[in-house]
């Protein structure tokens, strides 16, 4: 099956072949680990553990902080040294616990266990999703167990499983769907299970032919499944313009995947259920591609969440002398870095590391009225008019211009001829805008 596009969208250089031919290589424990008490969208978890702390595998340090919020677990075994405010991968300081491993990489007793599948009802799957603190590990990191909880109105019908990878650089998707496939859609298989669906399409975009090949094969047999070869576009990985993509239907402004009846979920979050449901693995270390220009050896590792972008970067051997930039993600959604303390988290899919001369380009001029952003945004939204909004400090009016509709995907910065640093702009109005919002109560 062949998949078109959505309107606008771009065509950057991707650039994956750096790393796409590397298999996952596991990274052995870093000297310490920098584990953030928010690591989903939503609420953060509420700290368990304090100073002095021993820890094994798996064992909960950090409650949820609600509905929409996931546990937060011990990645090894070993000592919290400090439970405190450290760098984050999002910019501002974050409350983490520093945990110095044991060498022993010790499992909390009732972990990594295999699970039989007698008593798997759809809200005891709901639940140890939520238990094993699973989000999505595309980036956006929602809990998982509340996308798999529409309300009863909402019909579904169709299961996609996100492997797109459509960002520039990063590969992670790409070869978990190539090393992994049973185990995604065992995952796949849970998640219908839960909402109901019948329908589940592998989305894989076709610069990735060998795991069309791969996820092709491993369907073979299991009914209801079927793989989607997508266009190459950016963003076709965003839900809205996959959604759009696969089955013709339109997320309304303001709404979600469900409002059509779709579910959407990476193709590693799907594994991480699995691992979860039958082996009581809670999410605690995924697959991130190190890569770009910048680093020496470009890999795919396997590393635990809270290794410092500092060990991540020389367990690949270290950079360039001219390297410039370090990016958490991809370039065209993803956030410069500050500081090489920061560890990662369960949303880190790729650290994309970039030499002087790609980083130059990247200096802005004021709005000349091209009119290129227009033409390329997928939301039909008008980028030029909100940004010069937003500089002018005028909420009010961008939130008019439906900036709440914007998915932050980059096209408008990348085609922008006076490389104005939109995305940026876009997420601190929307900041000023929620922050207003819960004021109002
Ligand atoms: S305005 Fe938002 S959705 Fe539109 S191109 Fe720019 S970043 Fe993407
Ligand atoms: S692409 Fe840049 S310069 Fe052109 S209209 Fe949009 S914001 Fe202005």
């Amino acid at each position: 099956m062949s998949k078109g596009a959505f309107f606008g969208g771009v065509h950057p250089s991707y650039n994956k072949d750096m790393a796409s031919g590397q298999a996952v290589i596991e990274m052995p424990l870093p000297k310490e680990l920098i584990v953030y008490f928010s690591q989903n969208l939503g609420a953060p978890s509420n700290p368990v553990v304090k100073k002095g702390d021993e820890v094994k595998k798996g064992q909960v340090i950090g409650e949820s902080g609600g509905f929409v919020s996931t546990p937060v677990h011990a990645p090894t075994s070993g000592v919290v040294k400090t439970v405190e405010n450290r760098p984050s991968p999002v910019g501002a300081d974050m409350i983490a616990a520093v945990i110095v491993p044991d060498g022993l990489d010790e499992w909390v007793e009732g972990c990594n266990v295999e699970r039989g599948s007698t008593g798997l009802n759809r809200e005891k799957i709901k639940g140890l999703i939520h238990d094993g603190g699973i989000v999505g590990m595309g980036g956006a990191t929602f809990p998982t167990h509340v996308k798999l909880s529409p309300p009863p109105d909402k019909k579904m019908d169709t299961l996609i499983i996100n492997g797109a990878e459509c960002e520039p650089y990063l590969t992670a998707d790409h070869r978990v769907m190539l090393e992994d496939a049973e185990s995604v859609l065992d995952g796949a298989a849970l998640f219908a299970g839960v909402i109901d669906v019948k329908n589940i399409v592998i989305a894989i975009e076709k610069n990735k032919p060998d795991a069309i090949i791969t996820m092709q094969r491993a369907i073979a047999g299991r009914s209801g499944f079927t793989v989607a070869e997508m266009d190459v576009i950016y963003p076709q990985g965003a839900e809205k313009q996959l959604i759009y993509a696969i089955t013709g239907r339109k997320v309304p402004a303001g709404g979600l995947p469900m409002d059509v009846g779709v579910l959407v979920q990476n193709v590693g979050t799907a594994a991480a259920a699995y691992e979860m449901i039958r082996y009581n693995r809670p999410l605690i270390q995924r697959v991130v591609t190190v890569t770009g220009s910048g680093i020496k050896h470009p890999k795919n590792v396997l590393a635990r969440v809270g290794t410092k972008f500092s060990d991540l970067i020389e367990f690949c051997g270290g950079v360039h002398g001219d390297t410039a930039k370090l990016i958490n993600g991809g370039p065209m959604m993803g956030i410069a870095q500050h500081s090489l303390d920061a560890g990662m988290t369960k949303g880190t899919s790729g650290l994309v590391l970039l030499r002087e001369d790609e980083v130059g380009q990247f200096v802005s001029d004021p709005c000349i009225r091209c009119g290129n952003c227009l033409d390329v945004c997928p939301m039909t939204l008008n980028p030029s008019a909100l940004s010069i909004f937003i500089e002018r400090m005028r909420f009010d009016d961008a939130e008019e211009y439906n900036l709440m509709d914007c998915i932050e995907c980059g096209c408008c910065a990348y085609v922008c001829p006076s490389k104005r640093p939109m995305v940026h702009h876009f997420r601190r109005a929307k900041a000023e805008i929620r922050n207003k919002a819960k004021k109002a109560g």
